[in-house]
C-alpha cells in the first residue's frame, strides 16, 4: 500500500502524447532527418516522475544514440517545459514499435511535427521535356545529379570536366567522352550533366538517350519510312548525350546515321556527351572515322574509387535517403565492396532494408552475410545474353526472318515467335515494357504486357510452348 502511494505521488499525470509532442516540436530541427525517420517515429515519453523523465525508442540503438547525439537539446527543450525536471533517460521498449502503443504519437501527427517548417524540395519539372517534332527530351533520373556525384580524389577531373560542360555546353569539351567499368557512375555523370545544363540553360534542348535507344528508333523510323522527321529532330538539340556506345558496334545502319548526327551537330556548334565501357580507340565494330571523331574533345577515364571515397559514397547515400547505419557498419561494406558502386549500394540498401523490417540496427554477421552473398552472385553471375541476341535466337528457332519477328504482320507463326521472344526478353533481362516495345518497331507498352501475360498463362499447360522457351533458354544460357 505504501509503495502505492509512493508510486502516485511520484508520477506526475501528464498526458505523455502531448508532452512529448511538445519535446520533438521543440527539438525535431537539431535532429538529423534520418534519426528523425528511423530512431524517433518509433519513441514515447515512458514516464514522468517529479524529477526525471523516461523517454522509450523501439530501436536497440535509439537509447544509446540519442544519448550521444542529442541529449542536450532534449535537455533544453525539457527544462523549457518542465523546469522542475533534472534528468532525462532513455530506454528500449521494442513494443513502442507496435502501431497502437497507446503513449505514441499517431503516425500523421508525428510527421506534421518533424514536417511543419520543412519545405518540400523542389524538384524541377524537366525531366521530360516535349521538344520540336515530337521528340521527347528524357533526363530520366532525377536523383542523378552533380551535387551528389561524390568524385573522390580519384574523379576529380571527371567531375571538374562535367562541371566545366555544364557551365558552358560546347565549348572546349566537345564532345565529352567518358568511359569506364560498368556501375562506376558514368550514367550518374550524363544524366547529371544533362540536369546541370538545363538548370543554367533552361531553353536548351537536351536529349539523353541510350544507343540502345537510338538504335531503336532509328530501326523503328526506317521501317515506318520516317527517317527525314527523325533526323530532323535530332539535328534541332543543344546537346544530345548518349549513354553506353558500345552498343553501336556492328550496327552498321545506326552507327551510320549515329554518324551523320554527331557531325551535324558538332558542325553546328551544338554539345555531344558520349559513354562506353572503353576509350574510342579500344571500341570494336566501329568504324575507324568515328571513332577518331569520339576522340576529338576530351576523353576521361571514370576510375574505381578508393576506400575514402566508397565510404564517402555510402554516406551520402545514407543522408540522402534517410537511412541510419553505424560506422563500423559502412567500413564493413566499403572494404569489402571494391569493384562496383553499384553493388555496393545495393548491399547498403538491403542491409538498411533488412534492419527496418527486424526493427534492430544491422550487426555486423548480418551485414558480412549480405556482403558475402552479393560477391558471391558477382562471381556466379553469367554473362547475360542481350535483347538482340535473344531476338536472333527467337528468329533462327522458328525459322523466320528477324524483320519477321520485328515486324507487324499479323501471320499466326510470326505472332507467336513474336509473344515468345518478348517473354524472354522481359524474363531474361527484365527490361521495361516500353523498352521492349521499341524492338518491335515502337509497339505500344499496353500491347507487350498483354503478349507477356499470354505467354505467362499458356506455359501452366502448354507442354509445347514450355519445350520451345526451356529450348531457347537453355541456348542462350539463361
Ligand atoms: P554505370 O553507368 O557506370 O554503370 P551508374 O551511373 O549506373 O554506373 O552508377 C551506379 C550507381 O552508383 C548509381 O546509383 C550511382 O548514383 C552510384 N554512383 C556511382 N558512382 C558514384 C559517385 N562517385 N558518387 C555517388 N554515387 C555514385
Ligand atoms: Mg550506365
Amino acid at each position: 500500500m505504501t509503495q502505492d502511494i509512493t508510486q502516485i505521488k511520484n508520477t506526475i499525470a501528464v498526458d505523455k502524447q502531448e508532452m512529448w509532442k511538445q519535446i520533438l516540436s521543440g527539438i525535431y530541427s537539431n535532429i538529423d532527418r534520418g534519426h528523425l525517420l528511423t530512431i524517433f517515429i518509433n519513441s514515447a515519453i515512458l514516464s514522468v516522475s517529479e524529477d526525471t523523465l523516461v523517454i522509450g525508442f523501439a530501436s536497440i540503438i535509439g537509447p544509446e544514440y540519442v544519448k550521444e547525439k542529442y541529449h542536450q537539446y532534449i535537455v533544453a527543450v525539457v527544462k523549457a517545459i518542465k523546469p522542475e525536471i533534472d534528468k532525462v533517460e532513455y530506454e528500449m521498449k521494442s513494443s513502442i514499435g507496435n502501431q497502437d502503443y497507446p503513449d505514441k504519437l499517431p503516425m500523421d501527427v508525428f510527421m506534421q511535427v518533424i514536417g511543419s517548417e520543412r519545405k518540400a524540395r523542389k524538384v524541377p519539372n524537366k525531366q521530360e521535356i516535349l521538344l520540336d517534332g515530337g521528340m521527347r527530351s528524357k533526363i530520366l533520373n532525377q536523383r542523378y545529379r552533380l551535387d551528389n556525384f561524390v568524385p573522390g580524389s580519384e574523379n576529380k577531373l571527371v567531375h571538374a570536366a562535367a562541371m566545366a560542360v555544364a557551365a558552358k555546353p560546347a565549348g572546349i569539351y566537345n564532345p565529352l567522352y567518358v568511359y569506364g567499368g560498368v556501375g562506376l557512375g558514368k550514367t550518374h555523370l550524363l544524366q547529371a550533366i544533362g540536369h546541370k545544363v538545363l538548370e543554367n540553360y533552361p531553353n536548351k534542348k537536351v536529349v539523353y538517350m541510350t544507343a540502345e535507344n537510338f538504335i531503336n528508333r532509328i530501326i523503328s523510323a526506317i521501317g515506318k519510312k520516317h527517317t527525314k522527321p527523325f533526323k530532323d529532330q535530332y539535328r534541332n538539340l543543344d546537346c544530345l548525350i548518349v549513354d553506353d556506345i558500345q552498343f553501336f558496334a556492328n550496327k552498321v545502319v545506326s552507327e551510320q546515321e549515329f554518324f551523320h548526327t554527331f557531325n551535324d551537330l558538332y558542325d553546328n556548334g551544338k554539345q555531344i556527351i558520349l559513354s562506353a565501357d572503353k576509350p574510342p580507340r579500344d571500341l570494336e565494330g566501329f568504324d575507324d572515322r568515328l571513332k577518331s571523331r569520339f576522340g576529338m574533345g576530351m576523353l576521361i577515364e571514370i576510375n574505381p574509387p578508393c576506400f575514402e571515397t566508397r565510404l564517402e559514397i555510402l554516406k551520402s547515400k545514407c543522408q540522402e535517403y534517410q537511412m541510419f547505419i553505424s560506422p563500423e557498419v559502412f567500413e564493413y561494406i566499403a572494404y569489402h565492396m571494391t569493384s562496383s558502386v553499384r553493388e555496393m549500394i545495393g548491399v547498403l540498401t538491403t542491409v538498411v532494408g533488412e534492419s527496418e523490417l527486424r526493427q534492430s540496427a544491422p550487426t555486423l554477421q548480418e551485414v558480412a552475410q549480405v556482403v558475402g552473398r552479393s560477391i558471391g552472385s558477382q562471381m556466379e553471375e553469367k554473362t547475360c545474353a542481350t535483347a538482340e541476341e535473344i531476338i536472333d535466337a527467337v528468329a533462327e528457332y522458328f525459322r523466320i526472318s528477324r524483320s519477321e519477328l520485328l515486324g507487324d504482320k499479323r501471320r499466326k507463326d510470326y505472332m507467336q515467335a513474336r509473344q515468345v521472344c518478348v517473354y524472354l526478353i522481359r524474363k531474361i533481362i527484365n527490361h521495361s515494357y516500353e523498352t521492349i516495345g521499341e524492338y518491335f518497331g515502337g509497339r505500344n507498352h499496353t500491347t507487350i504486357l498483354h503478349s507477356c501475360n499470354k505467354v505467362a498463362n499458356a506455359l501452366r499447360s502448354d507442354q509445347s510452348l514450355q519445350k520451345e522457351i526451356n529450348d531457347l533458354k537453355r541456348k542462350l544460357g539463361a
